[in-house]
């Protein structure tokens, strides 16, 4: 029996062949992956999943390849971190940092999807991948397409960070830079989808490529004993995360690999110079208004969310809520997160840390439950957000005098 029956129409419920697309005929709303979930449980298990690799792949019933993954072998399965230190600074019982700054091979939370899509792509019979990209994806493509031997074209926004586009560059995809937001990268992209037949991974491969999101669910369920959380907090850009968040939970429950996944709340955090989902929830609204994107927080600058009130309706039906965070508050957290937890974050995790304080202090996160906070990029990425907020190495001459002259001054 096959593992996967096709795709399904989240609105509808139509169904559709496995094929490199996207949206519903008729309804125009996004389509998911649909398992043949009573042939997976049959064979899957706490045991078999603990048996398996220490990667994404140990999820691989729950993931929809046909064969054996081509790329991202050493993905996921990073480290869940009991964060004692920020418990004290934020005056909180129990914190868990979920560390996706280490993932591989492009230290961000997108080798996941992209380790999904790059296969797919290959199973598909495609030679080229593509990606629109606001900077982790365009890393984690170009990184996936060379090891699986594919023709690459990038498509970022031309004022990204210096790390994301060397990051991107290194690997020798073709990188075109438009002069312009996220927003009109993803609608070019789709336009140029209509004349070349390449694989974009978020967007005709879209419906695989969200599902390797569901693994850093999966991972923190699994590192925490088999126990959700009390409260999980997620940065949103697309709105894809957040939402496989849920689909994940009703999995491991189908799968009876854990009792009460409702009792996780799902809070979700955006920068204030982009948050329309945030300012939905805020505002008590199923639906969001689009906003012109003007943030540090350039990986979550999404203003036109594909998966925007799938979020809101995941966070509202989970309990959840929504904070976002101005670039002040977001640096701060960055610093916050290095200073307790030795964690170097990007501005996205600035971004999910500021929001779970907020959260804590206006008393909808309860300071004596168990909260995981998803740090999704490093550091490395974005270093210019520090510019003139961090001070200066001191500069002496190579003698010890110097350096006790420096020393009467500190
Ligand atoms: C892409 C991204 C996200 C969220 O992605 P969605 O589009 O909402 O699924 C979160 N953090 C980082 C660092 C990202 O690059």
């Amino acid at each position: 029996m096959e593992k996967i029956l096709g795709l399904k129409c989240r609105e509808t419920g139509r169904k559709y062949e496995k094929k490199p697309i996207h949206v519903c005929e008729m309804s125009f709303a996004p389509l998911e992956v649909d398992y043949n979930y009573e042939e997976i449980k049959k064979t899957i298990s706490r045991k078999s999943i603990e048996n398996g690799p220490l990667s994404m792949w140990r999820y691989a019933d729950l993931l929809p390849l046909d064969g054996e993954p081509v790329t991202g072998l050493n993905t996921g399965f990073t480290p869940l971190i009991r964060a004692k230190n920020l418990e004290e600074a934020l005056g909180a019982k129990e914190i868990y940092i979920k560390d996706d700054t280490v993932c591989r091979p492009t230290l961000s939370f997108k080798d996941r999807v992209v380790s999904i899509a790059t296969s797919k792509a290959v199973e598909f019979g495609f030679d080229t991948v593509s990606c629109a990209s606001t900077g982790n994806l365009a890393n984690s493509v170009s990184a996936h397409a060379a090891i699986a031997k594919l023709d690459c074209f990038i498509f970022i926004p031309a004022d990204l960070e210096t790390g994301k586009v060397v990051g991107t560059s290194v690997y020798n995809p073709v990188v075109v830079g438009i002069n312009g937001n996220y927003d009109q990268v993803n609608r070019l992209c789709s336009e140029v989808g209509d004349v070349y037949n390449w694989a974009f991974a978020n967007i005709n491969i879209r419906p695989f490529y969200a599902e390797g999101s569901k693994t850093l669910y999966f991972e923190v369920i699994e590192q925490l004993g088999w126990k959700p959380p009390d409260h999980i907090i997620a940065p949103a850009a697309g709105g894809s995360l957040v939402t496989k968040m849920a689909k994940a939970r009703r999995e491991f429950e189908m799968m009876d690999l854990i009792e009460d996944g409702s009792r996780t709340r799902i809070h979700v955090a955006q920068a204030d110079g982009c948050a329309p989902i945030v300012n939905a929830l805020k505002e008590g609204s199923a639906f969001f208004q689009p906003v012109k994107p003007d943030t540090i927080a350039k990986s979550l600058a999404i203003g036109n969310p594909a998966d925007g009130i799938y979020a809101i309706e995941t966070v509202k039906e989970s309990g959840g809520y929504g904070e976002s965070a101005s670039d002040d508050e977001i640096i701060k957290a960055m610093k916050l997160l290095a200073s307790t937890e030795g964690i170097f974050t990007e501005t996205a995790g600035g971004v999910t840390l500021a929001a779970t304080k907020k959260l804590i202090e206006s008393g909808r996160i309860s300071r004596d439950e168990s909260i995981v906070v998803l740090i999704t990029g490093n550091g490395m990425k974005t270093i210019e957000a520090f510019n003139g907020h961090l001070s200066a190495p001191h500069i002496i001459d190579p003698r010890l005098k110097s350096f006790t002259q420096l020393m009467e001054t500190i």
